[in-house]
C-alpha cells in the first residue's frame, strides 16, 4: 500500500505538504472522519485518530523495519508506514473535522518522526487542536528530538500521554536493528531517559512503551520488560511485527499467530493480574513453556476476550481509546489484535492456537 494525497499542496505558501500545515492520518481515520471512502472489514466504533509528521525526507532515522526510514528505496510519496496508507490532509482542515466529529473520538495522537522541526510542528499542531477540541491527546515522541524541558511544555500545552517507539526490547536488537545501520545513531540510552523523564512528568499509567514482537527476541525478553514496565506503572503496548515491503527486513517472518497470542495473553496477565516473572516458565530458546495459574483463571480471561484487544491510549472514560485497526496486520489476514471485543468464534478460534492444555501441564 501507498501513502496519497487527499487534496494537492496548495502553493508554495503550504511548504509542498509538509508539516505544520500538512500531516498524514492513518487511513482508518481518514474513514472514520469521512476524509476518505472505504469501510472496515467488520463494523465497530472508532474513535482514535493517529496523526503522522510528514516532511520531504521522511525520517532522518533508518530502522530497519520501517517504512520511512531514510535508507528505504522509493519515492516520499510512495512510503507506507506500519503497511497501511497515510493519506496526507491539510491540518487546518483536519481540525475543523475533528471538531464536527469530536462527540465520535476517543483519542488523537500526534506521532512525531526523527527531523529537526518535529517537536516545534508537535508543539503547533497540539495547540491547533487544543484550541478546538476537548479529545484526550497523545504524542508518539521521537527520543533523539526530545528534552525534559520540551516534555514540560508538551503537558503545559495539554498532551495527556506520551508514547515511545522503543520497538527493539532489548538493548542488543536496538543496536543490530535501530543504531547500527548508514543512519542509525539512535540512543538505547536517550530512548530511556526519555521514558525516566516523561514518567516523572506525566505521571503513574500515562506513558508508554511500544514493544514490536518479531524482531528476534525472545518470549522471556518481552516479558521480563512488561514486568520492569508494569512496576514502574507504565504501560507496554504491543505489536507485531509485519515486514514492510522494500525495508531492510522486507523477508524477516511474521511471528507465529500461536505465539503472538500467548505474548498477548502473558502481557495481560502481568499489567492487568499482577503476575510476576516467576509464574511463567520458559525453555531453553526462552518461549513461554508453562504459566504457573489455575485453568479455570486462564480460561476466564481468554472468555472475557480484552487480553486480544488493541492495547492503546484509553479514551476520556478509560475505554478503548486508540484502537489502530490494521497496525500489526493486512485487511485481508486474521486480527492480530482486535480493535473491538472479540467475538465467540474470535475466541474460539484464539483457544485453539493458545493450546492451554499444555501451558498448564
Ligand atoms: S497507543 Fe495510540 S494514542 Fe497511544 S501513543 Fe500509541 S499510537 Fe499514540
Amino acid at each position: 500500500m501507498v501513502v496519497r494525497e487527499l487534496q494537492a499542496p496548495v502553493g508554495t505558501g503550504d511548504a509542498a505538504g509538509v508539516s505544520p500545515e500538512y500531516v498524514r492520518i492513518s487511513m482508518a481515520s481518514a474513514i472514520a472522519l469521512r476524509m476518505h471512502s472505504g469501510r472496515f472489514s467488520r463494523d465497530f466504533d472508532f474513535g482514535g485518530i493517529n496523526v503522522l509528521l510528514n516532511y520531504q525526507e521522511a525520517c532522518r532515522s533508518d530502522c530497519g523495519y520501517c517504512g520511512l526510514a531514510r535508507e528505504r528505496p522509493g519515492g516520499h510519496a510512495d512510503r507506507s508506514f506500519i503497511r497501511v496508507e497515510w493519506p496526507l490532509v491539510r491540518t487546518d482542515e483536519l481540525v475543523t473535522r475533528l471538531a464536527r466529529f469530536e462527540p465520535a473520538l476517543t483519542r488523537l495522537c500526534i506521532s512525531m518522526v526523527t527531523h529537526g522541526l518535529a517537536y516545534r510542528d508537535t508543539c503547533d499542531i497540539t495547540r491547533r487542536i487544543t484550541a478546538r477540541i476537548g479529545t484526550p491527546i497523545s504524542v508518539l515522541v521521537a527520543p533523539p528530538t526530545i528534552k525534559r524541558e520540551r516534555l514540560e511544555n508538551l503537558k503545559t500545552l495539554g498532551v495527556d500521554m506520551i508514547g515511545v517507539g522503543l520497538d527493539a526490547v532489548t538493548e542488543d536488537l536496538f543496536w543490530r536493528i535501530r543504531t547500527d545501520v548508514a543512519a542509525g545513531g539512535l540512543s538505547w540510552d536517550k530512548y530511556w531517559e526519555v521514558i525516566g523523564d516523561a514518567r516523572e512528568i506525566f505521571g503513574p499509567w500515562k506513558v508508554n512503551i511500544h514493544t514490536l514482537v518479531g524482531l528476534g527476541e525472545t518470549d522471556k525478553d518481552l516479558l521480563a520488560l512488561f514486568v520492569a514496565l508494569r512496576d514502574r506503572q507504565i504501560f507496554s503496548y504491543l505489536f507485531c511485527f509485519n515486514p514492510e515491503p522494500d525495508s531492510r527486513l522486507a523477508a524477516w517472518p511474521q511471528p507465529p499467530l500461536a505465539r503472538w497470542h500467548r505474548v498477548q495473553l502473558a502481557r495481560h496477565l502481568i499489567e492487568a493480574r499482577g503476575f510476576g516473572l516467576e509464574q511463567f516458565d520458559f525453555d531453553d530458546e526462552g518461549r513461554i513453556a508453562r504459566i504457573r495459574a489455575a485453568r479455570s483463571v486462564l480460561d476466564a480471561v481468554v472468555a472475557e476476550g480484552t487480553a486480544f484487544m488493541t492495547d492503546g491510549c484509553p479514551s476520556g472514560n478509560g475505554g478503548p481509546g486508540c484502537t489502530r485497526p490494521y497496525g500489526s496486520y493486512r485487511p485481508a489476514e486474521p486480527f492480530r489484535d482486535y480493535p473491538f471485543a472479540p467475538t465467540p468464534g474470535d475466541l474460539e478460534g484464539i483457544r485453539r492456537l493458545l493450546g492451554l492444555d499444555d501451558l498448564i501441564n
